[in-house]
């Protein structure tokens, strides 16, 4: 996000708000060796989030990578609305980003499946007859996240964005609290409600259409300073 000026950004979660499913979790139910739910647990109680099980789950992969691809093609499903999205972003000039604690193989795939060009930052991981690697390609100064999606919203912050989150998970919690406004599912719904963060909860991307904020709204949001 280069070109400084006024205007909304909007940032989205990939796995169950974007695609229906949340395709990185039934990647792990297909083929990881390791019982994963497990790790995922054990990290979460000793205070650490995806910087402690990311790396723990594809250890030792030798899943080729086509495998993944072709699993995902079956399996995979987008919120039907999130198209309409993207068009409704675009007409309003809103700049609109995917920021996912998940895995470029996959996003990379259905995004040009769909023939959306919605521009992503996400985790990258190499196959290879050694195993999976993990890169923690967007990590930050936050320990606990592979791929701190804060610091995208701390940019556009600098920058005089007004920003709109929109997740269901784990990996929201952190972008969340530097949002001007959350729209939240799941456990990101549980976390904001408990957290005292301002948010509207929706289901499906016609939810969010239909509950964005009018633009002069979105001009009298006050700026406010990163928490
Ligand atoms: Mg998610
Ligand atoms: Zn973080």
């Amino acid at each position: 996000m280069s070109s400084k000026g006024k205007g909304v950004a909007v940032f989205v979660d990939f796995d169950g708000t974007i695609a229906r499913r949340d395709v990185q979790l039934a990647i792990l139910d297909r083929f990881c060796p390791h019982d994963w739910r497990r790790i995922f647990l054990d990290c979460l109680a000793k205070g650490q989030k995806s910087r402690c099980y990311l790396p723990a789950w594809y250890r030792g992969w030798k899943v080729p990578p086509e495998e993944i691809i072709a699993f995902i093609d079956q399996e995979m499903e987008l919120d039907p609305h999130f198209p309409s999205f993207v068009d409704y972003c675009q007409r309003h000039g809103y700049h609109l980003e995917i920021l996912s604690d998940g895995l470029d193989i996959y996003i990379a795939y259905v995004l040009g499946k769909e023939g959306l060009a919605v521009p992503y930052k996400v985790n990258q991981v190499d196959f290879s007859k050694q195993g999976a690697a993990i890169k923690f390609a967007n990590a930050s100064s936050c320990s606990l996240c592979a791929h701190c999606k804060t610091a995208s919203l701390q940019e556009a912050r600098k920058d005089g964005f007004t920003i709109i989150y929109i997740g269901d998970g784990v990996s929201d919690e952190c972008p969340a609290r530097h949002a001007d406004l959350v729209f939240a599912k799941d456990s990101l719904l549980t976390y904001c409600e408990e957290h005292y963060i301002p948010h509207v909860s929706f289901h499906t991307f016609q939810d969010v259409i239909e509950q964005m904020p009018e633009e002069a709204f979105l001009k009298e949001i006050p700026s406010s300073p990163p928490k």
